[in-house]
């Protein structure tokens, strides 16, 4: 005779019935009646995971817009673009300052020779050697003028505009895909 053995259902109140059917799964002996309950668990523990794999397609759809990839491109973006705009607004300030500069002192050495000039006439003082002396100043000036027209700009080349931002895609936990059955 086979050996009895006892429903093996672990839920209170424990059965003192004997057990008949073996599950496949957890090889446990139940009764017929916690066969059934044994079943009515498993459903239970199906349907549970039904509802989580609703729940993880609804949380995976609706993406969080922050600490999102695309909210930290915007502000790089953003941040580069500000970055950009300041060192040229800086680079123009500059340039514009030099040119003011260089035009005062032009009109400034100009107007020391004019008045130099306009003196010397007034005394009628003046020979052959002092209009040459006034020619080269005068011809010193506008060379110089001439000069601050050449502002060098230097302008530092962003090398891999291409790896400027790089994404990396996440590695996925892929399970063996068996089939159900
Ligand atoms: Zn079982
Ligand atoms: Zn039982």
């Amino acid at each position: 005779m086979p050996v009895q053995t006892r429903c093996q259902w672990i839920q209170d109140p424990p059965c003192t019935k004997s057990g008949q059917v073996v599950c496949e799964g957890c090889s446990r002996k139940h009764c017929a009646q916690h066969h059934c309950s044994h079943r009515q668990e498993l459903e239970a523990k199906l349907d549970e995971l039904l509802r989580n794999n609703e729940t993880v397609l609804d949380q995976a759809q609706a993406a969080n817009p922050k600490d999102s990839a695309l909210q930290q491109i915007d502000e790089y973006e953003a941040q580069m673009t500000a970055k950009i705009r300041e060192s040229a607004d800086n680079a123009r300030q500059k340039v514009r300052r030099i040119i003011e500069d260089g035009k005062n002192d032009v009109k400034k050495e100009l107007q020391e020779i004019r008045n130099g000039m306009l003196e010397k006439k007034q005394n009628d003082d003046y020979f052959e050697n002092d209009l040459k002396a006034i020619e080269n100043k005068m011809n010193d000036v506008q060379k110089n003028a001439a000069r601050q027209q050449q502002i060098k700009v230097i302008l530092q080349p962003i090398q891999q505009w291409d790896h400027l931002i790089q994404i990396e895609k996440p590695v996925s936990i892929r399970r063996g895909r068996k089939r159900f059955d």
